[in-house]
């Protein structure tokens, strides 16, 4: 199968999960994760209409950024950000996924001009598993609330990883409590948060977390198989 033929395959499968889940085919976006790959197949991957392609290092996202300059695409930061990345990474992307502190908070509102406000998802921890990033659930409100305190930043949502281990039914629970932790904030955050974006689901289990709500899925190794 060729690159064109997967991506094919994953939007139609994304797309009878997205009417599982009652809603619309273009209620659900596909972030191509291209870190498995050099510039010249994320080239292809545009040409096979993946405008949104995402990277998980800075410095990666910086590279290919670059390569593909003469390229529309709109590029997803979904892996950990450190401070002193910012300042070169925000010009350049159209989404950070993977924001999971006030100080990187600071450091984003910083950077971001006030007429280009950054757009960021908060990552939270739904597994409990130490060795991922993001917040715990408990400590997403506390967080949004403070959001006046960070006003070139717009919070579009909220980012999850499944658990490593446990299988489906584990996963399909962690994008449920996304979910529900969004369902349950949405009243109660600052008129600034918008809590739209759901960012969950990967190679393995996109099609579950589409079930469960999501609006962007970030899918990787599956595309390159
Ligand atoms: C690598 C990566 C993905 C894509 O994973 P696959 O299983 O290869 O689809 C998604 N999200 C994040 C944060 C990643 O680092």
């Amino acid at each position: 199968m060729s690159l064109a033929d997967r991506v094919a395959e994953v939007r139609e499968r994304m797309a009878q999960a997205a009417t599982r889940s009652g809603r619309p085919a273009s209620a659900v976006q596909l972030v191509a994760v291209s870190k498995y790959v050099d510039a010249a197949i994320a080239r292809q991957l545009v040409a096979a209409g993946c405008l949104d392609l995402g990277e998980a290092r800075p410095q990666e996202l910086w590279h290919k950024a670059q390569a593909l300059a003469d390229l529309t695409v709109r590029w997803h930061l979904v892996g950990h950000l450190q401070t002193n990345k910012v300042r070169r990474t925000l010009p350049l992307v159209e989404l950070i996924h993977s924001v999971d502190s006030a100080r990187l908070l600071d450091a984003i509102n910083e950077v971001a001009p006030a007429d280009r406000p950054a757009r960021v998802l908060i990552e939270v921890n739904t597994s409990g598993d130490a060795s991922k990033h993001g917040l715990p659930l408990k400590e997403v409100e506390p967080l949004l609330v403070q959001i006046d305190h960070w006003p070139h930043v717009r919070v579009c949502g909220l980012m999850t990883m499944a658990a490593r281990e446990g299988g489906f039914d584990i996963a399909r629970r962690n994008f449920a409590d996304l979910r529900n932790l969004r369902d349950t904030l949405k009243p109660r955050v600052p008129d600034g948060v918008a809590l739209d974006e759901l960012s969950m689901g990967m190679s393995d289990d996109y099609e579950i977390a589409i079930e469960e709500g999501a609006t962007l899925v970030r899918v990787g190794s599956v595309l390159f198989e």
